[in-house]
C-alpha cells in the first residue's frame, strides 16, 4: 500500500480551502442551467486551481433547464402556496388540474396495483414503509402517468414543514406529462385527514434550452489509466444544497488538497470532475461518460453527501477492488467504513457502472434511512460540522491514493453482469421511469 503521511493528515486538520468553498456555494441557486450553477462551476475550478491542481477545464453542454413559478394546492376550501408547504417539482409542466385524490401510502409497485388510479391526483409519500425496499420518486410519478392521472403529489416522510423536491420524468424529455408537486408530511397528514371530493394542484414553471457544464482538474502522471474523483455542483433550488452537495464539492477539494503535495507518491493520475446537472436525471455525468475514452478510468471515486458524519459509507456497486483499497486505506487509519455492494442508479456512478466501469458512491453513514435533510428546504449549512469533513477527506483521500497505486487491481466488468446484479425492485423502478440503460 502507499501510505498516507501525517503531514496529510495534519493539513486535512488545518484546512479551510473545502469548507471555504461550501460556504460561497451554499449562496448560489445552482440549480441545473442557472446562473449559479455557472458561478458554482467557476469558484470550484479556482478552489481546485489554489491547492495546486492544474489543467482545469470547464466543460459545457446543453440541457432542458427548468425554472419555478408559483405552485399550489387547494381542498376543502383551504389553499396551501407557501414556500414551506408546496413545491413544485423540477421539470412539471405548467398546469392546473382538479381530481380525486388517490392516496398511494408511499406509492409502493403493491398500492398502484391494489388502486384503479384512473383519472385522480396520485399522492404518495416519500421513501418506502419500514422494513420494504426504497422506492424512487421516479418510479412512483412513472407509474401515476401510466395509469392515467393527472397530478402527481409526492409528500414528505420528516416531521418540519419540509415539502421534498426532486426531478420528475425522463432526463432527456421536457418538460415532464403531469403538473407536479412535493407537499410538506403535515401538509399530508392534513389531506388524508379529509374525505375529500376534489384536490386541485397547480403549477406554473417553464422550460427551455439552457447551458450546464463540468469542471475538471488533473494531478500527477500523464498514464494510461486514471482515477477519477468526482462530485456533482449543481443542487436544488429548495434549501442551500449544502449536504446535496455542497458537502461532496469540499470533500473533492479537500482530497485535492490533501493529494496535490503527494503528487510524487501517485503511481498513475488522478483527475478530479465535478459534474453539471446530477439533480435532473444524472445529465453531467452521462455527458462525460459518452464522450471520453472509458477504458483510460480505472475506478471512480464519487462523493455525494459524504461529511453529514463521520464515519465513511461507501456504495461499491460490488466492485471488490474499490472495497479493498478503501478498506486497506481506512485499517491503516484505523478508523470503520461501512460498505454496501448493492447496485443502486442514484448518482454519477452511475453511467460509469452501467457500462461496466469500476466506481463507488460515498456517503455517511445516516443515524435514520432516508435521506436526511437533501432535497428540503432544510438542507443548510449550520446542519453541517467541519470535522466531518475532515474525517471523509483523510479517509478518501487515502482511499484515492490507494486506488492509485499500481499494485492494487480494479476490474471493469460486462455491462450485462452489472445488469444481472441490479435488484428486481430497482429495476422495475428504472424500466417504469424509461431510465433502464441495457
Ligand atoms: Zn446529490
Amino acid at each position: 500500500m502507499t501510505p498516507f503521511p501525517d503531514t496529510a493528515i495534519g493539513s486535512a486538520y488545518r484546512s479551510t480551502a473545502g469548507w471555504d468553498l461550501l460556504d460561497t456555494l451554499v449562496d448560489l441557486d445552482r440549480m441545473a442551467g442557472h446562473d449559479g450553477e455557472a458561478e458554482a462551476a467557476r469558484v470550484l475550478a479556482e478552489a481546485l486551481r489554489e491547492v495546486g491542481v492544474d489543467g482545469t477545464q470547464i466543460q459545457p453542454f446543453e440541457i432542458d433547464g427548468w425554472w419555478r413559478g408559483e405552485s399550489a394546492i387547494e381542498a376543502d376550501g383551504r389553499r396551501f402556496d407557501g414556500s414551506h408547504e408546496v413545491v413544485a417539482l423540477p421539470n412539471s409542466p405548467s398546469g392546473d388540474v382538479s381530481a380525486t385524490l388517490a392516496d398511494l401510502g408511499h406509492g409502493t409497485p403493491g398500492a398502484f396495483e391494489e388502486h384503479d388510479v384512473g383519472d385522480a391526483v396520485v399522492l404518495a409519500t416519500r421513501g418506502a414503509p419500514e422494513d420494504s425496499p426504497w422506492v424512487q420518486r421516479w418510479e412512483k410519478y412513472g407509474r401515476a402517468v401510466d395509469d392515467g392521472s393527472v397530478g402527481f403529489v409526492l409528500a414528505g416522510d420528516a416531521d418540519g414543514c419540509l415539502p421534498p423536491t426532486g426531478h420528475i420524468g425522463a432526463p432527456n424529455r421536457s418538460p415532464a406529462a403531469i403538473p407536479s408537486v412535493g407537499i410538506s408530511k403535515e401538509v399530508a397528514s392534513w389531506l388524508r385527514r379529509r374525505d375529500l371530493e376534489s384536490v386541485s394542484v397547480s403549477v406554473s414553471a417553464e422550460s427551455r434550452t439552457a447551458e450546464s457544464r463540468n469542471v475538471e482538474a488533473f494531478l500527477g502522471p500523464e498514464t494510461e489509466r486514471e482515477v477519477l474523483v468526482t462530485a456533482h455542483l449543481d443542487a436544488h433550488d429548495v434549501g442551500d444544497g449544502a449536504e446535496d452537495n455542497g458537502l461532496g464539492c469540499a470533500t473533492l477539494v479537500e482530497i485535492a488538497s490533501l493529494l496535490a503535495p503527494l503528487e510524487e507518491q501517485l503511481d498513475i493520475g488522478v483527475r478530479f470532475v465535478g459534474f453539471g446537472a446530477e439533480e435532473i436525471g444524472i445529465r453531467g455525468s452521462e455527458q462525460w461518460a459518452a464522450t471520453h475514452d472509458l477504458d483510460r478510468v480505472k475506478a471512480v471515486m464519487n462523493v455525494d453527501t459524504a461529511g453529514t458524519g463521520r464515519t465513511l459509507k461507501l456504495k461499491t456497486m460490488g466492485f471488490e477492488g474499490i472495497e479493498t483499497a478503501v478498506d486497506t486505506a481506512a485499517d491503516a487509519l484505523e478508523v470503520p467504513v461501512a460498505f454496501e455492494r448493492e447496485v443502486i442508479p442514484d448518482s454519477d456512478h452511475w453511467p460509469f457502472v452501467s457500462r461496466g466501469i469500476p466506481a463507488a458512491t460515498a456517503n455517511s453513514v445516516r443515524e435514520t434511512r432516508g435521506r436526511g435533510w437533501g432535497h428540503t428546504h432544510g438542507d443548510t449549512l449550520d446542519k453541517l460540522d467541519r470535522r466531518d469533513l475532515r474525517e471523509m477527506a483523510i479517509v478518501l483521500g487515502a482511499g484515492v491514493l490507494e486506488l492509485a497505486n499500481d499494485d492494487t487491481t480494479v476490474r471493469q466488468v460486462d455491462p450485462a453482469d452489472v445488469r444481472d446484479a441490479v435488484p428486481e425492485h430497482t429495476r422495475r423502478g428504472l424500466e417504469a421511469s424509461g431510465r433502464w440503460p441495457f
